[in-house]
């Protein structure tokens, strides 16, 4: 018999001899960092509330409790009891039941209504019908990115199943060695930006964080196929955690499943649809330049079948000497600080990911409060000594400077953006604006992703900053709903329209005007001296969207698709509003590391320009006397 095995039959020992003894146990088994518990009375372990939790404090271990299938009722019988138990207002759209595993997915607009009070609710369904209830969102903007995701995750349940079985049984593997180190291996994004990637690594185990592109660096090695990065291979690697779906930190992972690797990728929810999202335009923007993509799209499923999601501060087990926490970061949507915990107590690392230390109009700031953690790795992408950023409001008040000197004179304004995180910020800054009267109510038209993005933010208001979650708990005041917001999904026809039409704003892809629909948007309104292209996020160097920052007037337009290739005339008035960013600028840096509890005793400065990693690094010394680095790619440290 196996260790696993082993372990296991003493598990179902030990969890029979501590339930009452009308309550049987038929199997025991991993699924993933979870413990799951069958059993042929689900009703009475239901009945008594407190004992799952019980359980699960005493093994020091995730529980979850399903029914014997012998023991269900039949869906159809299932279903009626289940619908009288939940309220009506609760909005239940969708029940998905799983025979096999006697699970039912109940997808309802308030999901909070199902769960009941303390998960009373939930307790409730169980007792009445013994089925196991899992309660997912409907998305309140239809996302077809969630709906996809959700059906294929649902296609694809019996072999999910059996990933996550295999991968449970990893966990909890035996340690083989007596060996004690913790080494990090960097493998991109140092002392530059973009190609985010580290390797944590004990004897027993290897974890991958992040494994992003480089936009640009199309001629380079991509580091994942240099030795040191996967040495024998990507089947080394134990378990992979994403910060955040940024392409550069997620853009690469699918190429790991071509390598071979077919273990677990932990992060969370939200990061999981967006990153498939990202990954499949990614893929899309390669074909269209004419550059052959490093995977194919089908290794975009792989990924997103073996993502196993986690909530911010669930304490997970992902190696027998590793255990992680996500904690959120404030940066993108699901993005997070990943904390590890290594062995019993031996040693604590946590990596930042991308963070914004201060609120902003969609997050919380970043946690920086953690049980223990000796050593930092930063991200320092504003960490040059003279990378202060505009404060928000003057930002906010300049924008609306703009928009309404752009109405007086009856033109339209531009706005590049990201599909993901800013966009959503300038939809939240307008659409109050316009509420308080500060702007003049008009259509605001997005484009490109945008709207996808929107959607997707909806349907995890969890992961928002308070406030801002309860507004769109309280659906007749989501401001992502608001009336002006116009989704162009007519393509061309419906944005000739607008260009004949009156004042308006206009949020398009690619933010740095790379390629999208934001091209479209120049040819249409380019020529109009009366409208403004209003820049609000950082222009890479050698973007069309920095050129025209320095001044560029003439845009080379030479669109594959069409077969054209002209010049365009920019009359339209060029106009930048900085202070909105995603990124902590030096003081919000110094700031994390200064209140961040407890005060680390080495910090790695990564994910910046060469200058910005050496200030950050240097001031971080001085100040707070530290040891810091700023470290090259592909170096390794040894911690303990
Ligand atoms: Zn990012």
């Amino acid at each position: 018999m196996s260790n696993v095995d082993q372990q296991l039959e003493d598990l179902r020992a030990e969890i029979t001899s501590e339930l009452p003894s009308d309550i049987s146990v038929s199997d025991v088994k991993y699924e993933g960092p979870e413990l799951v518990v069958y059993t042929r009375d689900p009703k009475k372990f239901a009945r008594n509330g407190d004992l799952i939790r019980q359980l699960a404090s005493q093994l020091r271990k995730r529980i979850t409790v399903r029914p014997d299938p012998d023991v269900l009722s039949r869906p159809n019988d299932a279903r009626e009891d289940i619908m009288r138990v939940i309220p009506d207002e609760a909005g239940v759209t969708d029940l998905d039941f799983h025979v096999d595993t006697g699970e039912v997915v109940i997808e309802a607009e308030k999901p909070g209504m199902v769960i009941g009070k303390h998960g009373s609710t939930l307790r409730e369904i169980t007792q009445e019908v013994g089925w196991t209830p899992e309660v997912v969102r409907t998305p309140p903007i239809e996302s077809s990115t969630v709906s996809n995701v959700r059906n294929f995750l649902k296609q694809e349940r019996d072999e999910r199943r059996d990933i996550l079985e295999k991968v449970g049984r990893q966990i909890h593997r035996e340690e083989m060695s007596n060996d004690e180190y913790v080494r990090v291996t960097t493998l991109g994004c140092c002392r530059e930006v973009g190609r985010a990637s580290f390797i944590l690594s004990t004897p027993e185990t290897r974890v991958l964080i992040d494994c992003g592109d480089k936009p640009g660096a199309e001629d380079e090695v991509p580091y994942l196929q240099v030795e040191e990065a996967l040495g024998a291979g990507a089947n080394t690697i134990d378990a992979v955690v994403l910060t955040h779906a940024h392409l550069d930190h997620s853009a690469l992972l699918p190429l790991l499943f071509k390598y071979g690797y077919d273990g677990p990728i932990y992060t969370t929810e939200p990061s999981r649809d967006l990153m498939g999202l990202l990954q499949l335009d990614y893929l899309d923007v390669a074909a269209k330049e004419g550059r052959a993509p490093p995977y194919e799209s089908e290794m975009v499923r792989e990924t997103i079948k073996h993502t196993i999601p986690l909530e911010y501060g669930d304490v997970t087990d992902i190696a027998p000497d590793v255990k992680l926490t996500l904690h959120n970061a404030g940066h993108i949507l699901g993005s997070a600080v990943a904390h590890f915990h290594i062995g019993d107590g031996l040693y604590n690392v946590a990596f930042s990911g991308d963070i914004h230390y201060d609120d902003t109009r969609l997050f919380n700031g970043a946690v920086n409060d953690f049980p223990r953690v000796e050593t930092l790795i930063l991200e320092s992408t504003y960490g040059g000594r003279n990378d202060y950023q505009t404060d928000q409001e003057d930002s906010e008040s300049r924008l609306k400077d703009v928009i309404n000197d752009t109405y007086d004179q009856g033109g339209k304004v531009l706005i590049p953006a990201f599909a993901v995180g800013r966009s959503q910020e300038m939809m939240l800054v307008i659409e109050e604006a316009m509420r308080n009267g500060d702007i003049p109510e008009m259509p605001v038209h997005l484009d490109g992703m945008i709207w996808e993005a929107t959607a997707i933010h909806t349907t995890y208001p969890e992961y928002l900053r308070d406030d801002l979650r309860d507004r769109i708990f309280h659906e007749d005041e989501n401001p992502f709903l608001a009336d002006q917001f116009n989704h162009i999904d007519g393509g061309e026809e419906e944005r000739q329209e607008v260009a004949d039409g009156g004042p308006c704003i206009v949020l398009s892809t690619s933010g740095m005007v790379t390629g999208g629909p934001i091209m479209s948007w120049l040819e249409h309104v380019g020529g109009d001296p009366d409208s403004t292209l209003t820049f609000v996020g950082y222009q890479a160097q050698g973007t069309l969207g920095r050129r025209i920052q320095n001044g560029w007037d003439e845009i080379p337009m030479n669109d594959r698709g069409r077969g054209r290739n002209n010049t365009l005339k920019l009359e339209v008035d060029v106009e930048t509003v900085d202070g909105f960013s995603g990124h902590a600028d030096r003081q919000g840096l110094m700031n994390f590391v200064k209140t961040m509890s407890p005060r680390p005793e080495k910090v790695l400065c990564v994910h910046g320009d060469e200058s910005s990693v050496q200030d950050l690094s240097s001031a971080l010394y001085h100040e707070y006397n530290m040891r810091t680095f700023a470290p090259k790619n592909l170096e390794t440290f040894r911690f303990k």
